[in-house]
């Protein structure tokens, strides 16, 4: 694994990117107000370059932005001379090493698809297959905030065409129901994506499936709404009110996939990248292709590096029904060009080598070569 040829690691750099995000992002165990993200970018020995995002959400993996980087900079080095035709070993490599930082890996993989592909001129999406490469709805996120607040932001996504609106909620549950409601009188073409993440209990979920049918609001998938490891509960759900359910939290490995699948606790897996690295997450969509489990896919608050390599499992594996890719449109800004473009609710596909994205390097970036 160590002969040098043109794919081989030579440098790879690192660098924090801190992008607020227009509202706090507020969901039922956590808040962030902005993207405090890391970049990596690798370099290999024929000059191809690939970028991936570190994404770490504390809250909901236990990484924090110093932990990350400090375990990237111990990843980093271990990579430097290894070949990213090898990048699935490089991947095993990277979960013994740091098993507890999902977002750290998903980042670093990302960046050694990205640098592989460029170095075979090929789109990531190509590497996985070309299943499905077409244009694609994502929904929007309407994080957990007042009434007034929810209307507002409904109305401005609405009028740029979005018309899947992702709820956050779990706080209060009659607070809940009445959001919806307001967004389906005004709207009443909306329907909705529920995320309560974790914070139901099966009475307050039974209470808020009876509260929102009664308001006449149409909920296509409830996502994790239990904790975690309620998988009867989950179940039970499904059996007694026959709503499409989404587990989220729950699966984050092949093992989990498979005991929600022998449960019976869900109809779709929520893949993400962030909790549980890119090639774990590519065996799970495999998993769930030969089981009867559905599967959508989402992000942490990331920008469209992340969010890109994501896409490319959309349009490489085929089979993902239900984007929950918008995060970047929920920050004030977008520091990368080039990639996948937003044409309202729509992704586009890009044509370009690997990722075709481009970030400038911060000053500070620490260089490990
Ligand atoms: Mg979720």
């Amino acid at each position: 694994m160590t002969h040098h040829d043109r794919t081989t690691v030579t440098r790879i750099q690192l660098w924090t990117l801190d992008i607020p995000t227009t509202d706090p992002f507020v969901v039922a165990t956590g808040k962030l107000s902005a993207a405090q993200n890391i970049i990596a970018k690798v370099t290999l020995q024929d000059g191809s370059v690939g970028f991936g995002e570190i994404a770490p959400f504390t809250d909901l993996t236990g990484e924090t932005v110093e932990d990350s980087f400090a375990t990237a900079q111990t990843l980093a080095t271990s990579l430097l001379g290894t070949s990213v035709s090898h990048y699935r070993q490089s991947a095993q490599q990277l979960q013994d090493q740091a098993p507890r930082f999902p977002a750290t890996r998903c980042g670093i993989e990302t960046a050694l698809l990205d640098a592989f592909c460029r170095s075979a001129n090929m789109p990531l999406w190509a590497l996985w297959g070309g299943a499905d490469v077409r244009e694609r709805e994502t929904d929007i996120t309407i994080p957990i905030c007042d009434r007034e607040r929810t209307l507002a932001l409904a109305r401005e996504w609405y009028e740029q065409g979005f018309r899947l609106f992702k709820m956050k909620v779990g706080h209060d549950v009659d607070e809940d129901i009445r959001r919806i409601e307001i967004i389906h009188k005004q709207f009443p073409d909306v329907t909705f994506l529920v995320d309560p993440n974790q914070g139901f209990t099966r009475d307050t979920a039974a209470t808020f499936i009876e509260g929102v049918g009664k308001v006449g609001g149409i909920i296509e998938l409830l996502e994790q709404p239990l904790p975690k490891d309620d998988l009867e509960g989950s179940a039970w759900l499904r059996q007694t009110y026959h709503i499409p359910i989404a587990a989220d939290e729950s699966v984050r490995s092949v093992t989990d996939a498979q005991r929600v699948i022998e449960h019976q606790a869900a109809d779709f897996i929520n893949l993400k990248i962030t909790k549980s690295g890119v090639m774990e997450t590519l065996n799970i969509a495999t998993l769930a292709k030969s089981s009867s489990i559905k599967l959508m896919i989402g992000g942490m608050v990331e920008t469209r590096v992340a969010m890109g390599c994501s896409f490319a499992l959309v349009l490489g594996v085929g089979g993902i029904e239900y984007l929950d890719l918008d995060t970047p449109l929920l920050l004030n800004q977008d520091p990368v060009e080039g990639g996948f473009a937003y044409c309202g609710s729509r992704l586009q596909p890009w044509m370009g080598a690997g990722l075709d994205v481009h970030l400038p390097p911060h000053a500070n970036s620490v260089v490990i070569e």
